[in-house]
């Protein structure tokens, strides 16, 4: 069950988090049903839904995107669009079964900006980011022992990395 949380939560530093909402168990099904109630930073409101990570128990791989896209956002569910498609190739040329890996997202909430018809993707704020670490820190809880997170929060490179 979703812990509920303050939307103004702070750390003491003043920084939001979404620490709060972060119940403490490594089910990954607990912590994606405690995702939709998070508040720890804005993005949540100009977003569909949330969008948590997905894959197997025993998955061997684990790959850390930006945030949701245009499409992921739609579904719920991660790697889906343009960047599942292109991630699909890559484990295939790897010769790794997607039913191996989990995949999820610095960020949790789909950032965007108007253009004409289209949102079109919007980079995270470093706050933003930090603010969503705690998901991902339950996540390498829950699903191994986690592999190194930059100080600052962000993912070591633009895109994903493999554990
Ligand atoms: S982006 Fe992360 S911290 Fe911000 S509201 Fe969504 S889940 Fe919470």
């Amino acid at each position: 069950m979703a812990k509920k949380g303050n939307p103004n939560d702070a750390n003491l530093s003043g920084e939001r988090s979404a620490a709060p909402f972060v119940p403490k168990t490594t089910s990954i099904k607990a912590l994606s049903a405690a995702s939709h109630e998070c508040r720890g930073c804005d993005l949540y409101k100009t977003a569909t839904q949330v969008v948590f990570g997905a894959g197997p128990a025993k998955a061997r791989v684990m790959f850390v995107g930006e945030q949701p896209g245009d499409q992921e956002d739609r579904q719920g569910a991660p790697f889906v669009g343009p960047a599942g498609a292109l991630l699909d190739k890559a484990l295939e040329e790897a010769g790794i079964p997607r039913s191996d890996v989990y995949v999820t997202n610095a960020v949790k909430h789909f950032k965007w900006e108007p253009r004409g018809k289209r949102r079109i993707h919007k980079k995270p704020r470093m706050s933003e980011i930090k603010a969503c670490r705690p998901w991902l820190e339950a996540e390498l809880r829950a699903r191994c022992c986690g592999p190194p997170i930059r100080k600052d929060g962000a993912p070591p490179m633009n895109r994903w990395w493999p554990i």
